[in-house]
């Protein structure tokens, strides 16, 4: 299928927020791309436009049934250049979210090559201090004006991009997280929809998370929904425990989402010549490890963190401390490895980057 790319550029720019201060997801760059879908034509019209608020029927089935999916993911200011980092698995799970969301799939080539065009509009909006990168949001909303629960007839497809700070400050960026172990409430059910990025996700999540913070705890581990005994994910993370030398991960099961860190973690481990498993790891076999002092390391994954190690695990009125509350060597290798190729600071040796 041939798309056409029509791009209309703001004859205003705007002011630059102050670089020193960015928060998250708070500052949207001067333009965004659209792409609409109905029955008859499929997806058309994809346009870059100025960004600009929407204007919607508040019928929308998107504020009523939540059919709405979405990606994220960064763009690195290198040395002279713009990189991408495997830009095409996010818009490949972009189609795994839409299948199961009943949303027409999208032309993941199609959206890379119009995600390129948009940033190298907008690429003086790169952040290029330490840290720092530009952030992209694209996401499916159904726009159908209908009150019934059904497929929408109608979507609207965006991409909106925003410069973003280091996750944590850069002195944090490595400090240990604590984690408060959730058994009440679940994430996520096989059969369900946690390997998609569905807004719902999301939504169900926000209790957890309010409950570790006031806790004082800074995320949450996720447990399976039947048994409350099998680890899935870490706030919006993947999980890795590093136990005698060997590095275990769950494994995609169905109610996790297949992160694209964790991809790369586990190829870039692999490369180093651990032994990886993905397999059922329970919060027994881990409080076993500890006891046993084989428990070396553990550490989220995640586009917005890359790596975030975690210091403790409080489970069943048990505070487990890993690695003595300190960043494992294997994390940060991690780190160091991954941010680098990201920024174009190390050889890119399992051609992960993709320059605009
Ligand atoms: N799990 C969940 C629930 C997430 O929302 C994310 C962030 N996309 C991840 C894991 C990590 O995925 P990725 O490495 O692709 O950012």
């Amino acid at each position: 299928m041939e798309y056409e790319l029509t791009i209309q550029q703001t004859p205003t720019r705007k002011e630059k927020p102050d670089y020193n201060d960015l928060s998250f997801g708070k500052h949207f760059t001067d333009h965004m791309f659209v792409m609409d879908y109905n029955e008859e034509n499929g997806w058309f019209d994809a346009r870059i436009i100025p960004y600009e608020p929407l204007l919607m029927d508040p019928s929308s089935l998107v504020f009523h049934y939540g059919q709405a999916v979405f990606e994220g993911m960064k763009a690195y200011n290198s040395n002279d250049e713009v990189l991408l980092f495997r830009p095409e698995k996010n818009f490949n799970r972009l189609n795994i979210s839409n299948e199961r969301m009943n949303i027409p799939a999208v032309d993941p080539d199609f959206l890379v090559e119009s995600l390129k065009k948009l940033i190298h509009i907008d690429r003086d909006w790169i952040p290029t201090s330490e840290g720092q990168s530009l952030y992209i949001r694209p996401f499916i909303i159904a726009t159908e004006p209908a009150l019934s629960v059904k497929p929408s007839a109608n979507y609207k497809l965006m991409i909106i991009l925003s410069p973003v700070g280091a996750y944590y400050s850069n002195s944090d960026q490595m400090s240990p997280v604590s984690i408060y172990v959730e058994d009440e409430y679940v994430r996520s059910v096989k059969g369900g929809v946690g390997f998609t990025k569905t807004a719902g996700n999301y939504a169900a999540s926000l209790k957890a998370q309010t409950k570790a913070s006031e806790l004082g705890y800074d995320q949450v581990l996720w447990l399976d929904a039947i048994e409350k005994k099998y680890i899935e994910e870490v706030g919006s993370m993947n999980i890795f425990f590093k136990v005698n030398g060997e590095i275990i991960t769950p494994a995609l099961n169905g109610s996790i989402l297949d992160g694209i860190t964790r991809d790369s973690v586990i190829e870039l481990l692999r490369y180093w010549g651990y032994n990886v498993q993905e397999r059922r790891v329970s919060m027994d076999e881990i409080e076993q490890a500890y006891r046993d002092g084989i428990l070396e390391e553990v550490f989220g994954t995640g586009t917005a963190a890359v790596i975030s190690p975690v210091g403790t695990l409080q489970w069943k009125d048990e505070e487990l401390v890993v690695n003595h509350n300190e960043t494992g060597d294997v994390s940060l290798a991690l780190y160091e490895t991954i941010s680098g190729i990201q920024t174009g600071e190390k050889e890119d040796n399992l051609g992960w980057t993709v320059p605009l």
